[in-house]
């Protein structure tokens, strides 16, 4: 592990001084950008019109009542035909969602709202950028800051896949924590009903990704989010006001909302 004064003289990227070792939100967005591009090339991508129909729509509903706490993002949101149910929001709002995770919700809008509405979440509570400071502190994957310093582009590749759970490409990836995930559980209720969407379709999908994980070694999706305590209790202890505030989307639509 590498002391914390170490990570200081990155001063160029980091802000906030020594106690608090953050990326600034400017370099992460670009370096996302940045490793976007390069996934779209390099991974498969969807070419069903209505996965990506779909996902997209459901992405800029979310990102309408995100965009408070995210202001200015260039939002981007993209299928990728891949497997493994799994998707991620990178910092600058580039989004990327597997066919297998459309797959598993059995096409259910509501609850891959949930899940973007989670990993949006992630993104407008700065939880990216607080585990790849960490990361970089702490020399995640054999890198060490020497090393970063002299050649950051490809660190910022490596760390970035892991951070924002991609990370089966480079054989690591970086958990959030027990209390990030609850955060983002929390605030992706609240994303997901004000857009519209049933918050307790949040209850529905987690079950499902419970149960596809039974036998099976974990999946990247729960390696990278993991269980904060009891995630279904919590998600029931907090649906009152997310449901209202989606009963109060729908009506105002002029729909009706589900019972
Ligand atoms: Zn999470």
């Amino acid at each position: 592990m590498l002391p914390l004064s170490v990570v200081c003289f990155t001063g160029l990227l980091f802000l906030g001084g020594c106690g608090q070792a953050m990326l600034s939100d400017e370099h992460l967005a670009n370096r996302s950008k940045k490793e976007f591009s390069k996934m779209k090339q390099q991974e498969s991508m969807s070419t069903n019109y209505d996965h990506r129909e779909m996902i997209t729509r459901i992405g800029q509903n979310i990102a309408g009542v995100a965009q408070v706490d995210l202001p200015g993002t260039e939002w981007e949101f993209v299928v990728f035909n891949k497997d493994e149910p799994n998707a991620f929001a990178m910092p600058g709002g580039k989004v990327g969602v597997n066919r297998g995770l459309i797959d598993l919700a059995s096409g259910n809008e509501d609850e891959i709202a949930a899940v973007m509405g989670h990993e949006i979440a992630h993104v407008a509570l700065r939880h990216s950028n607080k585990r790849m400071s960490q990361a970089i502190s702490l020399g995640v994957g054999g890198v060490i800051l020497d090393v970063a310093l002299r050649n950051q582009s490809s660190t910022d590749r490596m760390l970035g896949r892991a951070a924002y759970g991609v990370g089966s490409t480079v054989g690591l990836a970086l958990p959030f924590s027990r209390s990030n995930e609850q955060e983002a559980d929390h605030r992706g209720l609240y994303y997901s009903a004000m857009a519209g969407y049933d918050p307790r379709a949040a209850i529905s999908f987690w079950q499902k990704m419970e149960a596809n994980n039974k036998g099976r070694r974990m999946p990247q999706f729960l390696s990278t989010h993991p269980n904060p305590g009891n995630r279904i209790q919590f998600l029931r202890e907090n649906m009152e006001r997310p449901l209202a505030l989606y009963r109060e989307a729908k009506v105002s639509r002029g729909e009706t909302p589900n019972p």
